[in-house]
């Protein structure tokens, strides 16, 4: 599979990550990436960017080094009503909305509360991938979630680093949700989710899980940046538009 970009990337501004935006950009040029996206966690994370990080975010170039750096935000859903840390304030100036569960932001609830935390996030038409939802501390409904995500047109994640170090237990429910993605026509993005540069764009055991269901290449967003930036404007976001140079 061709892979030009990564969706799901994080640096050292979330206290948690060890790499900058630069060294990013040098090693996505060395992987022949052609765009990243900078998706860091949203405020309420701890240890998280204060919410001007991500108001002053176009301050960073579009393109460095001749990779495309798309500025976005890994969003905490901080309720059951799928409410976000992303300030509304400044939900324009994102070019792309990632949106998650995780437990230091909100206690998994029971089957029916989580399903709908996700349900209600992917119906806000800010949010565009909904990340790891095979996490198995939040029991969810998966049926309900991928009809909500046919509705809402959310693309659905497959993160890479749910079958290694992070979101013990993940896999089988990757697998599901890859097969039922499969069924229903629903596009996935493959999401490093790296916290430090030499990780982004490493989709070795995603990718092993995909092929091993025969899974469509045309419904994988990594394989093209068109494809990518297609779906984001279409849903009316202002995608590389800054005024900055490319350096
Ligand atoms: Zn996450
Ligand atoms: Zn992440």
């Amino acid at each position: 599979m061709n892979i030009e970009l990564d969706t799901h990337i994080h640096t050292i501004a979330c206290n948690h990550a060890y790499s900058t935006i630069t060294e990013i950009a040098q090693q996505a040029r060395e992987k022949g990436l052609k765009l990243v996206c900078i998706t860091e966690h949203g405020p309420k994370m701890p240890g998280g960017p204060h919410e001007y990080f991500f108001a002053n975010i176009r301050v960073v170039p579009t393109e460095i080094g001749g990779v495309k750096i798309l500025k976005g935000i890994e969003s905490n859903i901080t309720s059951y009503d799928g409410t976000l840390d992303l300030p509304p304030q400044y939900e324009d100036r994102m070019e792309i909305v990632l949106a998650g569960l995780h437990d230091m932001v909100l206690t998994p609830g029971s089957k029916k509360e989580n399903t709908k935390a996700v349900i209600q996030a992917m119906r806000r038409e800010i949010v565009d991938i909904m990340v790891h939802l095979g996490n198995p501390i939040y029991e969810l409904d998966y049926d309900e979630i991928i009809k909500a995500a046919k509705d809402t047109r959310t693309f659905i994640e497959i993160n890479n680093s749910s079958f290694l170090h992070s979101r013990k237990g993940s896999s089988s429910n990757c697998l599901l949700i890859a097969q039922k993605c499969m069924e229903h026509d629903i596009p996935i993005s493959l999401g490093s989710d790296a916290h430090f540069a030499v990780d982004i764009a490493v989709y070795t055991h995603a990718l092993e899980m995909l092929k091993s269901i025969n899974f469509p290449e045309e419904l994988v967003v990594n394989t093209s940046v068109d494809k990518l930036l297609n779906y984001l404007r279409g849903k009316g976001k202002k995608v590389l538009q800054d005024p900055r140079v490319k350096i």
